[in-house]
């Protein structure tokens, strides 16, 4: 297991960049942990894969370095970084039967027989293919054959990182939430540094105990998932995570006052030193969207009300601006004049679509 360190790491697919827009990775410095859980999450085409390949040596960097525990190995070829890579769809021996698949990273090193088949027994059942250990692997569904890659992946255990490119896409809804505890579980067990690619934010959030959030080739946010929420530092972020996301709301800000849609909000600690050309937004959650009768509210219109299950979701207008609130399921109904309040401490001003840190 290894420390990675990616230094001044930047790529593009051009042979000779001369813009930015040329690089899919632009710079970026960023260390993962030994035996951290980690999640990449971006929409697709962020450069999720690109920093992935160049983590595994897939893909050679046009500039910056990439260190394992103190060491540059960026000259190294894949085969010597010591590094498990899971794609996005299944890499398998068809001609090989499950149990054979699954040994095969481990027959390559020379593992003993008797741990081989330890080994591959306890991934085997832990991804539903014991029964299927016997059987050609060209025979099985595309989801069988994804299960042998990830298999694949995990059955060693002397790896320096395992990394996931979304590989549960061609899973099935039910099995892929099984899948994903049990990473969780394996990665508490065998503390191994893992790196999940996804765009799905609840995989992301659920698996990661630190979630790097890209956009167009740059890391916006690099958190653990309650700050990710709580905090977003860049508005993309607000939006992007959270279901529905953060409401963002142009705003302007007089001294101790917001002004939403020409109304004048008194709010505590919002006196960013913004400068005065900046694009000034409010941003809140819509969980940090109450109903309120205090005097002070805003009065809203509600133009629907959405079941998303476990709990309702709000749109409402005030003025021309549309805000989502969450309500719980149990909520009574709304009154005929509702009106809003938004939780201060949850009340974020953003600048140019940055996050302002808070006057004391
Ligand atoms: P993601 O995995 O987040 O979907 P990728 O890393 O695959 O994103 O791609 C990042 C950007 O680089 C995209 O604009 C994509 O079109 C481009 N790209 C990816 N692979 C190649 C390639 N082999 N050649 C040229 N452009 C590529
Ligand atoms: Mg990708």
């Amino acid at each position: 297991m290894a420390r990675i360190d990616l230094k001044n790491i930047s790529h593009s697919y051009v042979a000779a960049p001369n813009t930015e827009n040329n690089f899919a990775l632009k710079t970026l410095n960023m260390s993962w942990q030994d035996g951290g859980a980690y999640a990449l999450l971006g929409p697709s085409g962020c450069g999720k894969t690109t920093l992935l390949n160049i983590i595994s040596g897939l893909l050679h960097p046009t500039h910056g370095a990439v260190l394992f525990d103190g060491d540059d190995i960026t000259n190294r070829p894949p085969e010597k970084r010591n590094i498990a890579q899971v794609f996005q769809f299944p890499v398998v021996y068809d001609t090989m039967t499950v149990f054979q698949n699954l040994a095969f990273p481990l027959r390559n090193r020379n593992v003993p027989g008797k741990e081989i088949k330890q080994r591959v027994n306890r991934i085997a059942e832990m991804l539903e293919l014991t029964e299927s250990l016997p059987r050609r692997a060209r025979d099985l569904s595309a989801d069988a054959k994804q299960k042998i890659s990830l298999g694949r992946g995990l059955v060693r255990t002397d790896v320096a990182a395992i990394l996931f490119d979304e590989p549960l896409t061609v899973i099935d809804p039910q099995l892929k939430w099984s899948l994903r505890s049990q990473l969780k579980h394996l990665h508490a067990e065998f503390r191994h540094t893992m790196i999940y690619v996804t765009h799905d934010q609840t995989e992301a959030l659920t698996f990661a105990d630190q979630v790097i959030v890209m956009s167009e080739g740059e890391v916006v946010q690099a958190s653990s998932p309650q700050a990710l929420y709580e905090r977003p530092v860049h508005t993309f972020v607000g939006r992007f995570i959270g279901s529905p996301g953060m409401n963002i709301l142009p705003c302007e800000i007089d001294g101790a006052f917001l002004i939403l849609a020409d109304h004048r909000i008194p709010m505590d600690h919002i006196e960013p030193a913004a400068p005065e050309t900046a694009r000034l937004e409010f941003g809140v959650r819509p969980e940090f969207v109450h109903f309120s009768d205090e005097d002070d509210a805003l009065p809203v219109s509600v133009s629907a009300i959405e079941d998303a299950g476990r709990y309702k979701i709000a749109r409402l207008l005030f003025k021309e601006l549309p805000i989502a609130a969450i309500l719980p399921e149990d909520a009574p109904p709304l009154s005929a004049t509702p009106k809003i309040k938004f939780d201060p401490e949850n009340s974020h001003i953003y600048a140019d679509g940055y996050l302002m840190e808070k006057g004391e």
